[in-house]
């Protein structure tokens, strides 16, 4: 498996451009360790995987996709998830391209390259997990994973045609996921099927006592669920998901896949999530506000790279994240800076706050009725390369279905329902309570 894992990269990796960093000689040395001493009882035995490039591993480059940490080369320890994949033997055969910092919808904002979509490479493949998504719709890896703190796995899976869940906000360990927004992040995994993406979460979910938001409760075994039954399931189908700006294919898409669990036994209602109109400009206050505080670490002393035209130590900070970060990261700094200064906290930071627990509330009424709610993952289809970078606004509202979900903490899949007259594919995106990650999955295995 690992060798053709490697095949396959050096086949399509150039037009595809997933990978920042290969590990392919302790990858290939490890597989051959596996193989003389075969332990069928582990998990994921021998399964290559990609790690997103903000998930820290041991002794392997770790960059965020900018060039402040181009230097990190020898990261001193794992990510709880990545021991967690080590303990049952799945194998890393690289770090994923991804946004600067997470920051972006499109891999245009890696520092490095833009990671093309396989389905057609003049298109996004989405982000910020990017490099994530596209590695598993072309074949490179058979699992990965990505983090989204506003939709980052759900989004580009939808665009890459693959499975990506972000799980319920402290079912997986952040330790050592480099934080952009520490209330929202949350690590999950991007696979080709449903049941795949079943057994990778199992895996990588569970307390863990380094990160004090993970919640010690009970991780249940989400094969279970995979039954294809479906029988009565409750379906809610905010109008908001479904309204302007939504392009018509997708909507038909979505149409056509409550269609099929009309015919599985399920029911469909239309509901109102009415604080969804809310949603891109609250998490963008909050997701700053929260990056400019995490981001102030990267000074060029603890960590990466350090200016060297600096006279002072002033000025070697200032002159460090000036040529450190790129234009995305810097422009949510500030606007976050901003938000938190006295002054203007009350009037921004405080107000998003009371905005988001609106969010959630809508969410918990609707959850007291309806098993799951189902909507579209994303608006519209992979974009073409370069269509919106220069305009963040637009690139921001692309997010408004999968922000709400991250703001609330509830868990959330995206699964292939379609695709568009030009060939790209379209997500449908299926919402569960919280810590409910086993009907999610249950939904979405019936629906594939
Ligand atoms: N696109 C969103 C942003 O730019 C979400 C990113 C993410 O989930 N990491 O912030």
């Amino acid at each position: 498996l690992v060798d053709t894992s490697y095949d396959r990269i050096n086949e399509v990796d150039d037009q595809v451009l997933a990978f920042l960093t290969l590990d392919e000689e302790h990858a290939r040395s490890q597989a051959k360790q596996l193989d003389a001493a075969p332990d069928t009882a582990a998990r994921l035995f021998g399964i290559p995987s990609g790690i997103k490039d903000n998930i820290v591993t041991k002794g392997l480059r770790t960059t965020c996709g900018s060039q402040f940490l181009k230097n990190f080369d020898d990261p001193l320890y794992n990510a709880n998830v990545v021991e967690k994949l080590n303990n049952e033997k799945a194998v890393t055969i690289g770090k994923l391209n991804m946004d600067e910092f997470a920051m972006g919808s499109s891999n245009e904002n890696s520092s490095y390259m833009a990671t093309r979509n396989p389905w057609n490479t003049d298109h996004v493949p989405g982000g910020s997990s990017g490099g994530s998504a596209a590695s598993v719709a072309a074949g490179e890896v058979l699992f990965s994973l990505g983090s989204d703190t506003g939709g980052s796995i759900r989004q580009p899976a939808a665009f890459c045609g693959v499975v990506g869940l972000k799980p319920t906000y402290g079912r997986v360990s952040r330790f050592g996921l480099v934080a952009f927004a520490s209330s929202l992040d949350q690590i999950g995994p991007i696979t080709r099927n449903v049941e795949d993406n079943a057994r990778v979460l199992e895996v990588i979910s569970g307390h863990d006592k380094m990160d004090s938001t993970s919640a010690d409760i009970d991780v249940p075994e989400y094969t279970k669920a995979l039954t294809g039954d479906v029988k009565g399931l409750k379906i809610a189908v905010p109008k908001e998901y479904l309204a302007e700006g939504v392009e018509p294919e997708v909507k038909e898409s979505v149409m056509n896949a409550l269609k099929v669990y009309e015919s599985l036994g399920a029911e469909w209602e239309e509901v109102s999530l009415p604080h969804s109109k809310y949603a891109v400009a609250t998490y963008y206050l909050l997701a700053s506000s929260e990056a400019s505080a995490n981001l102030a670490r990267f000074d060029g002393v603890r960590y990466g790279v350090r200016s060297e035209n600096s006279n002072n130590m002033i000025d070697m900070f200032k002159n460090s994240r000036s040529e450190g970060f790129g234009e995305e990261v810097k422009r949510r700094i500030m606007l976050g800076t901003f938000a938190l200064s006295s002054g203007y906290y009350d009037a921004y930071y405080k107000k998003a706050q009371k905005v988001r627990t609106l969010i959630k509330n809508d969410f918990d009424k609707i959850f007291a009725d309806y098993d799951v709610v189902i909507g579209p993952t994303t608006p519209t289809p992979a974009f073409k390369i370069g269509e919106k970078v220069d305009d963040p606004l637009t690139m921001y509202a692309n997010d408004i279905l999968t922000i709400p979900v991250n703001l609330a903490g509830v868990p959330g899949i995206s699964v292939p329902c379609g695709f568009s007259e030009n060939g790209l594919p379209f997500g449908l995106q299926i919402i569960g309570k919280h810590f409910d990650e086993s009907i999610v999955y249950r939904a979405a295995y019936a629906y594939e």
